[in-house]
């Protein structure tokens, strides 16, 4: 069998920051037989992409009309609401056509509850479908240059795994597959809430020693010698001018928009509750992310801004500390 015979009618649901560069990548790659079908509830976005590749990429006027025509489709959308309208919807649905066989993979990184829901819903009503949960890893910057990491819904020897990771391979370069449905929206979402605790314990970190005298560079030297070594402090240092690349260096423009941040920490609290996981860091750390998400010195900017919001010092390299 022709290895990409899945993939000759693909659909894409949800074409934001996210969606639009991983969509991109995917008519790069695949042959140019391939065709695509794409909805967005913001006109603008469907005319853009369908213009830039007008033999290859159409717009549909709902979801169900995507579904109608593509036997893989793939959803980026921005909360559990709206993955749940994208697929229940009874009139303009996925699921509101017959999408028996078909390849159904969510990206989007919602709650584990909502994506139970529609995949209780699929295999109920269609049980030759299948139907993932395939959060990803990387941002914007990783969607553009096609090396984002998937976290799969699905255990090692799925039967559709082979076909899961040719896609994925188009889009990103680590695909993980976490051992079972909504597991992979698990796996993402705890990894959400480590990296957003670490921001929020370095930005103190440094704080606390560069308000007791000591520069910035030497902590950050400390800290990778140290028991204390993350990347948060060693890529993304919350303090700027530490490492020359971090967003923080550049005003926080660039990176994982706090606002973000503030939804995933709280879907993850919220999974931690329900799973009866202890989580003592959860409450102060989501206090800190809605704060400072609210906050106009730091909204739609990088989560690693939390070092603004927690009162660091900025400044402090033209403040007498020579580079
Ligand atoms: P975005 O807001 O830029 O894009 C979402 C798109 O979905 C928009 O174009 C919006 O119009 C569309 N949309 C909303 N509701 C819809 C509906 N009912 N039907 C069809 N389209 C609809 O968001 P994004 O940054 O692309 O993020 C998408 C998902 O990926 C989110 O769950 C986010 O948490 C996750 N994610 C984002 C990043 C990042 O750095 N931006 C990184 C990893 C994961």
């Amino acid at each position: 069998m022709d290895e990409q015979a899945d993939f000759k009618t693909v659909g894409f649901i949800g074409l934001g920051a996210m969606g639009k560069p991983m969509l991109m990548n995917l008519v790069n790659k695949l042959p140019s037989e391939s065709q695509f079908f794409v909805f967005d509830v913001c006109e603008p976005a469907m005319d853009e992409i369908c213009k830039q590749f007008p033999d290859q990429v159409f717009r549909r006027a709902s979801p169900k009309h995507v579904a109608e025509n593509a036997s893989t489709i793939i959803t980026m959308v921005p909360e559990g609401s709206h993955v749940r309208t994208v697929y229940l919807d009874p009139e303009n649905g996925i699921c509101s056509t017959d999408v028996s066989n078909k390849l159904l993979i969510d990206c989007s990184t919602i709650d584990t509850a909502a994506s139970i829901a529609v995949s209780d819903h699929i295999y109920k009503n269609f049980p030759s479908a299948s139907f993932y949960d395939s959060p990803v890893s990387g941002g914007v910057v990783g969607a553009t240059k096609g090396t984002i990491a998937f976290f799969l819904g699905c255990t090692d020897d799925d039967p559709n795994l082979k076909r899961l990771t040719q896609l994925a391979s188009m889009m990103g370069k680590q695909i993980i597959p976490c051992g079972g449905p909504s597991l992979g929206l698990a796996a993402k979402l705890s990894n959400n809430y480590l990296s957003g605790v670490i921001a929020i314990a370095c930005s103190e970190a440094y704080d606390m020693g560069m308000r007791s005298g000591l520069d910035p560079r030497t902590l950050a030297k400390v800290y990778a010698a140290g028991t204390a070594q993350n990347a948060i402090s060693d890529r993304f240092c919350p303090v700027p001018h530490v490492y020359p690349e971090a967003s923080s260096t550049g005003g926080y423009k660039q990176g994982f928009k706090v606002q973000l941040m503030r939804k995933d920490f709280g879907l993850a609290v919220e999974m931690a509750k329900r799973v009866d996981s202890q989580n003592v860091l959860g409450e102060a750390g989501l206090a800190t992310y809605d704060g400072a998400s609210k906050d106009p010195k730091c909204r739609d900017l990088d989560s690693r801004v939390v070092y603004r919001y927690l009162g660091g010092n900025e400044n402090w390299l033209s403040e007498g500390n020579d580079a």
